[in-house]
């Protein structure tokens, strides 16, 4: 059996249950097998078998009290998983599928995001089974402060570095970091993300959803292609869709959808830049669900679906999809109607939310895939940014972190594609994103010895 099947062989055997990690780990490790040719020193060191083991994995009891003055019991997680080029980086997730195997499949995605940003950031993850959604912002407070009464201990602006994902934003970060201040009695950059008044970048609550766009602008690019008229799907309606619609409206595309939990709006005359700023009026300060989308504006409302089924049961035309919501939410069928439908290109602004069925679709029919460890690394290097600008105690213009991220953008494209192309993969960015990102780290890894 080769080192690789042994490596994903073991995972499996040592933590069953653990789907989505299972599968990130089947996904990056099958695509690592040219390396291990090219680099017997990586097999020597244990390399392969030592980055699918997380550093650490911390599981804490996170009790609250709600308005009704009952005790809630919680669970939080911080998966620290690898640190050799720099600080663990990650962020959290508030949601009530949150799990050890899905914070480990996240962190350890990030490990090989982070490394393609160019910056110094290690890869982990944390977060809660705690729904946010219909809590007062008392609760939200509470409970934020509860989590961090024991996260406090396992961070550090040089240890570990959090931030947000899905259901942690600017308010939570700061009712985080405000707990956090108190009790160490520092103000340093330990979480990203952070609201400017206290530390935060310009442009990273953008940095996702632009990031997604511009990678995706790069691969257009190699066709001859851009946004200009496009006809583009995207799902999910928190920040990382809301500022990929921005940016697609800023290079003349089409942008058609959005959904949350409950259902999908489809507006064929495109989300424009006011609807688009409803919607962030309606997600952000309202905390109100899509469906309320169409009674303002003339669009379709499907409940219980999400865009991807809308989409293919609807016969709907799209160019490029962007899935921005969360793992998974992309399937074969739904993959194979995008094809069918003349789609060119699909950019993952959420983590793994192709299924590897569909993935197979996308890449036996020739489509532009960036996967979401390449396309979504804009949020995470803008946090990188926030790093570096709070430990030079200053702050950029917005045109300044916006350039820098569209460098890096187009860096990770390349770096997808040299190493692509170094390993006899020309032009797949799947096997160039996770060779790019692993290299640097496993070298990293070797040089400290075991
Ligand atoms: N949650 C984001 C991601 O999946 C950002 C993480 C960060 O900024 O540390 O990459």
């Amino acid at each position: 059996m080769s080192v690789i099947a042994s490596v994903i062989d073991k995972v499996k055997q040592m933590d069953p249950g653990q789907h989505e990690f299972h599968q990130a780990v089947t996904e990056v490790m099958e695509t690592l097998e040219p390396t291990v040719d090219r680099h017997p020193e990586f097999v020597k060191g244990g390399i392969y078998e030592r980055i699918v083991e997380p550093e650490r994995s911390v599981i804490f009891r996170v009790p609250w009290v709600d308005d009704k003055g009952e005790v809630v019991v919680n669970r939080g997680f911080r998966v620290q998983f690898n640190n050799a080029i720099g600080p663990f980086k990650g962020g959290i997730r508030f949601h009530p599928s949150v799990n050890l195997s899905i914070i480990k499949f996240l962190g350890f995605e990030q490990i090989f995001k982070n490394s393609l940003t160019t910056l110094p950031m290690g890869g982990g993850k944390g977060g809660s089974d705690f729904d946010p959604k219909g809590k007062s912002d008392g609760e939200i407070m509470r409970f934020c402060q509860a989590f961090m009464r024991e996260l406090f201990r396992h961070i550090g602006p040089e240890t570990d570095v959090p931030a947000g994902d899905i259901g942690v934003g600017g308010r939570e970060i700061g009712y985080m970091f405000g707990y956090y201040k108190k009790i160490r009695n520092d103000h340093t950059g330990v979480l990203t993300g952070k609201c400017l008044e206290h530390g935060g970048s310009l442009i990273r609550p953008e940095a996702t959803g632009y990031g997604v766009v511009y990678f995706a602008a790069e691969m257009l690019a190699r066709r001859g292609l851009d946004f200009k008229n496009q006809i583009v799907a995207v799902s999910g309606s928190g920040n990382v869709a809301q500022y990929a619609i921005e940016k697609v409206n800023q290079m003349g595309g089409r942008a058609i959808s959005v959904c949350d939990s409950s259902s999908t709006v489809i507006d064929e005359q495109g989300i424009d830049r006011d609807k688009c700023c409803y919607i962030m009026e309606l997600k952000n300060v309202r905390r109100g669900r899509v469906s309320e989308y169409a009674s303002k504006y003339q669009s379709i409302c499907v409940e219980g679906k999400n865009v991807w089924d809308v989409i293919r049961e609807q016969g709907i035309k799209v160019d490029i999809a962007l899935p921005c919501a969360t793992q998974n939410e992309l399937d074969a069928q739904n993959a194979q109607a995008l094809v069918d439908n003349g789609c060119i290109c699909v950019a993952e602004g959420a983590n793994m939310p192709s299924t590897p069925e569909a993935v197979k679709i996308f890449q036996d029919n020739n489509i532009l895939y960036g996967p979401g460890k390449a396309a979504n690394a804009g949020g995470v290097a803008t946090s990188g940014l926030e790093m570096s600008q709070n430990s030079l105690k200053l702050s950029w213009t917005r045109e300044e972190v916006d350039n820098r991220l569209l460098l890096i953008m187009k860096s990770i494209h390349k770096s997808c594609l040299d190493a692509a192309a170094a390993y006899g993969k020309e032009g797949d960015y799947v096997v160039g994103a996770n060779i790019a990102g692993f290299v640097k780290v496993a070298k990293a890894m070797l040089s400290y010895g075991v």
